[in-house]
């Protein structure tokens, strides 16, 4: 069942050095108790697009067009009073960096408790507590941390918290924004299987951004690429990664370093394009081995291919 649908959706940020078209026209679907890696290099507009869903863009960016369809309402037309009740209730954000979005002053069981008490005014705060208590637990911090200071905890604990904060109201939806990137792989791979066993206890779904294929799919369903702004292939993980059809996707695959050294690592040659100036047709052909004539003029359609998405010449 379909639990967000993004369709055509334009953003764009406009800055001194012109309009960045960091979004466009990208249409994306998720169903309920889904995980989706959400891929590409830097720069392709993966954390502008999880920013938009739940409308936390900076100032300078603007949703130029499309929708955004959770659960069956548009959220790009509620007004903003209308989405702080979706904020941390129907859908929760986890960023990469847990101490710019904790606050250094405050206990972190009191700003669990402060979450829920916004959401639910009509629950006791001691009931609000001992949930705060239960998230904690959940998540495999000791409940006797509860009146912890952020700083008293580890990094992988301070993310912990985060994702106990993100999950204590049991959203439907959780973006995870780089959540591990800043942790040693084996705390990584931790809060990864944290954030599956979410998914299956609670049927949440996941939006999991990455610039890191190789751990996007080792838990996610479905694998989502973008570059330079636009969506370039979509399907279940297995599918994508062992048999990529865009040639992107493959570049990506094939710079993953292979800890058995049996493969030679290819990087993809050149660099993401800046996006005031994309390239025109395919925003890939500059870089992309396969290109054609037609590829530098006419930007491809996407493509239904054996139950994939996908946005190449190649495949019409
Ligand atoms: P990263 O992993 O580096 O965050 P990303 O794939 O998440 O990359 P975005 O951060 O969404 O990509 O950036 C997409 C484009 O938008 C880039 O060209 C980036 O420079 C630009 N951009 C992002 N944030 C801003 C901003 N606040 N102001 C202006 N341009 C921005
Ligand atoms: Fe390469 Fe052309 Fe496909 Fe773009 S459309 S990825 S340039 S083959």
């Amino acid at each position: 069942m379909t639990l967000l649908k993004i369709n055509n959706l334009k953003v764009y940020y406009y800055t001194r050095r012109g309009i960045v078209k960091a979004v466009d026209n990208v249409s994306l679907a998720m169903n309920k108790g889904e995980m989706v890696g959400l891929v590409g290099e830097s720069g392709s507009g993966k954390s502008t697009l999880g920013l938009s869903i739940i409308r936390v863009l900076p100032p300078q960016a603007k949703i130029i067009s499309g929708s955004v369809i959770f659960n069956g309402t548009d959220l790009l037309k509620l007004s903003e009073r209308e989405m702080r009740k979706i904020r941390g209730k129907e859908i929760s954000m986890v960023f990469q960096d847990p101490l710019t979005s904790l606050d250094p002053l405050q206990k972190i069981g009191d700003q669990i408790v402060e979450t829920i008490l916004e959401h639910e005014p009509n629950i006791s705060k001691q009931e609000a507590y001992n949930m705060a208590k239960k998230a904690l637990q959940e998540v495999g911090i000791p409940p006797d941390r509860i009146g912890n200071y952020p700083h008293q905890l580890s990094g992988g604990q301070r993310q912990r918290v985060m994702i106990a904060l993100a999950m204590v109201l049991k959203p439907k939806l959780i973006i995870a924004d780089e959540p591990t990137t800043a942790l040693d792989v084996i705390v990584q791979d931790r809060i990864m299987e944290l954030l599956s066993a979410l998914k299956k206890e609670y049927g949440m779904s996941i939006l999991f951004i990455t610039h890191d294929l190789a751990l996007a799919a080792e838990r996610s369903d479905k694998i989502a690429v973008m570059y330079a702004g636009h969506l370039y292939e979509y399907g279940s993980s297995t599918d994508v990664v062992n048999k990529p059809l865009h040639p992107y996707t493959e570049g990506l695959i094939e710079s993953i370093p292979d800890v058995f050294m049996r493969k030679e690592i290819k990087e993809i040659p050149g660099q993401p394009p800046d996006l005031t100036k994309p390239p025109s047709g395919c925003r890939f052909h500059p870089r992309c081995p396969y290109r054609m004539p037609k590829c530098s003029r006419e930007e491809p359609p996407i493509l239904q291919v054996n139950g994939r998405l996908v946005k190449c010449w190649l495949y019409s």
